[in-house]
C-alpha cells in the first residue's frame, strides 16, 4: 500500500503493542496490532475499527501538550491505500480537537504523525513503546 500523502512511497507494516481484552488473563495481557506506517511522513493507517480496539485498550487521558501536529501535513488531502479513492476528514470521537483522514468505502483511517499519540493520551510508558515500536522501522 503507499503512503496517502507521499506520492510513490510504500507504507510498511508494523506490530503495535497493546493491552487486548480479548485474551483472556491479567490485565497487561499482550496483544499486537498490525499497522501500516509511513517512515517518510510517520503517518500510520489504520483498517476499519483497528483505530477503536486499540484505543479501546490503551487509551488514556489526554496529554495538555503532546507532540505537535504538523497542520501543513494534516491539511493535506489524500487517497485511500486501498481504495483509491478521496479520504474525508472526520474529527476523532476519542478526541475532537484531531481530524483523520477517513475512507467511506473502506472504514479504514489515516492519522499523521503526532496525532496517534493525542489520540490515545498521555500514558508516557505507552508513548514510549510507541517510539520503541516505532524505532526500528
Ligand atoms: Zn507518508
Ligand atoms: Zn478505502
Amino acid at each position: 500500500m503507499k503512503c496517502p500523502k507521499c506520492p510513490g512511497t510504500d507504507l510498511e507494516a508494523v506490530g503495535l503493542p497493546f493491552r487486548d481484552r480479548s485474551i483472556p488473563g491479567p490485565d497487561e495481557t499482550a496483544g499486537t496490532l498490525e499497522v501500516d506506517l509511513c517512515a517518510s511522513c510517520g503517518g500510520v493507517w489504520f483498517d476499519k475499527n483497528e483505530l477503536d480496539r486499540y484505543l479501546d485498550s490503551a487509551a488514556k487521558p489526554l496529554p495538555p501538550m503532546a507532540k505537535a501536529v504538523d497542520r501543513a501535513q494534516d491539511a493535506k488531502a489524500g487517497l485511500c491505500p486501498r481504495c483509491n479513492l478521496p479520504l474525508a476528514k472526520k474529527p476523532l470521537p476519542s478526541n475532537p480537537l484531531l481530524s483523520a483522514d477517513c475512507c467511506a468505502k473502506c472504514g479504514g483511517l489515516w492519522l499523521d504523525a503526532g496525532e496517534l499519540e493525542r489520540a490515545a493520551g498521555k500514558d508516557l510508558p505507552f508513548a514510549e513503546r510507541l517510539k520503541a515500536a516505532f524505532s526500528g522501522v
